[in-house]
């Protein structure tokens, strides 16, 4: 019997014993090849030396001291790191401990920017459908999974959700990508000026959509035509790179690839690569500047803000990136994963799209391709499917999000940044035989 609070409350899952590299052991000696990182978490793999190097030092110097007494040495070299590779304009790095911790801080950061810029009035977030941001009330509002919502949808902030950019669902045969975009950029317009212009403070958005939205990338124009439309009315623009950022879509952050620069970014999961629990927000100068010109205090906070260890980690993690040029090995290699997962999977029956950039990639499964109708939600296909892949020995991470009223099924890989074509190819045939397992003779 289990004292650990495990979230299925019904199923224990196997003990993780050990890892390396691109792969982890179980107490009873299996071997799983991670081709999810977790949940997007793991860029370097497991068990990197360089990296627990930079953790036992930073462990003999120092390891935990309270930013209200302290910085430390290695939280401004991190932030210098971050700063240095930072979108244009961003000037300051509010460290926390991982995502949903980052993207309640942005939301409160941007309240508080209206706050002591004499906007009080502004108190409402524009977030999308088909989004996560984490699990904290904030966070969960904002976010756009209405099941994951619904049992605390009376204690939320307000919040109103906009289409997300999903085309395979939802751009029209008569319109193309950038017209696509543009209506999309429209839409979101409209949700401003029906709450009042002057009373949002943000539009947040995944650059390219996540978990459950089994990786949403978006159409060219769109984020360009986002950014216009929160100009026009004085709106901040979040980004959430959480999950997509820090090199997981082929470049530092997914936004260079859409030619914007948000407000505020939050950036989590490879930010670490899993060796300690951190998060961070990036925040432009102005933000900064209003409040360090107001009342010089950003009115929220956490015990391990920039925590030593973590930060410790991080700057490993990164430092070891950027020499090893691995973000450019994403981005060349997520070609060839993209080419393999088209070719293994792109005319399975119950393939329904395949989408993805670098080292994050989504496949949809439907029940038909022909109506795109999604599985039956009792049909349990995206649980199914993660049982099936594990038995194989490969880690991927399925998940049923909600399409059009219906639970629709999707998986996620996401591998270390590490792994080789060898990985790669074994990563689509391990998922391959998983997916015709489970989905044959499924029924609607
Ligand atoms: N934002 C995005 C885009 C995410 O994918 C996640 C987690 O999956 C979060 C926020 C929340 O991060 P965490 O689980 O570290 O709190």
């Amino acid at each position: 019997m289990t004292h650990v609070f495990h979230r299925h409350l019904r199923h224990t899952p196997p003990v993780a014993a050990s890892a390396q590299g691109m792969f982890i052991r179980d107490a009873e000696g299996r071997e799983y090849l991670d081709a999810s990182g977790g949940a997007a978490v793991s860029s370097l793999g497991h068990g990197h030396p360089e990296v627990m190097a930079a953790m036992h030092a930073q462990l003999d110097r120092l390891a935990y001291a309270h930013t209200s007494f302290f910085t430390s040495e290695v939280a401004e070299q991190l932030a210098d790191e971050l700063i240095g590779s930072a979108p244009e304009g961003m000037s300051h790095v509010y460290l926390v401990s991982g995502g949903s911790e980052a993207v309640e801080s942005a939301l409160k950061m941007a309240r508080q920017y209206f706050v002591e810029t004499g906007q009080p009035q502004r108190t409402h977030f524009i977030a999308r459908r088909q989004s996560y941001h984490g699990n904290t009330l904030g966070a969960l509002a904002v976010g756009g999974n209405a099941w994951r919502r619904e049992p605390f949808a009376p204690i939320l902030v307000p919040a109103t959700h906009v289409a997300p950019c999903y085309p395979y669902r939802e751009q029209r045969a008569d319109e193309s990508a950038e017209q696509y975009g543009l209506r999309l950029a429209a839409e979101l317009e409209a949700a401003i000026v029906a709450q009042g212009a002057d009373r949002v403070i943000a539009f947040v958005a995944e650059t390219v959509g996540g978990a459950t939205a089994g990786v949403l990338t978006p159409v060219p124009g769109y984020f360009k035509a986002v950014r216009a439309v929160c100009d026009k009315y004085g709106v901040l623009l979040i980004l959430d790179e959480v999950m997509c950022g820090m090199g997981r879509t082929g470049s530092l952050h997914a936004c260079e690839q859409e030619g914007v620069a948000p407000d505020l970014m939050t950036i989590a999961k490879g930010l670490g690569g899993g060796y300690q629990p951190i998060g961070a927000v990036l925040a432009q100068r102005k933000v900064v500047e209003a409040m360090s010109k107001g009342s010089g205090f950003f009115q929220h906070g956490h015990t391990y803000l920039g925590h030593p260890m973590a930060c410790a980690a991080a700057l490993a993690v990164q430092q070891v990136i950027r020499r090893d040029g691995l973000v450019a090995k994403v981005r060349e290699d997520g070609i060839a994963f993209g080419a393999m997962l088209a070719e293994a999977l792109g005319d399975h029956p119950h393939v329904g799209d395949i989408r993805g950039r670098g080292f994050f990639w989504g496949v949809e499964l439907v029940a038909d391709r022909a109506s795109k109708q999604p599985f039956d939600p009792a049909l349990a296909v995206n649980t199914r499917l993660k049982k099936d892949a594990m038995a194989r020995g490969l880690l991927c991470y399925p998940f049923g999000g909600t399409v059009d009223g219906r639970q629709g099924d999707h998986v996620l890989l996401a591998p270390p940044y590490i792994a080789t074509r060898d990985h790669l190819q074994e990563i689509v045939a391990l998922l391959a035989a998983s997916v015709d397992a489970v989905t044959r003779g499924a029924a609607r």
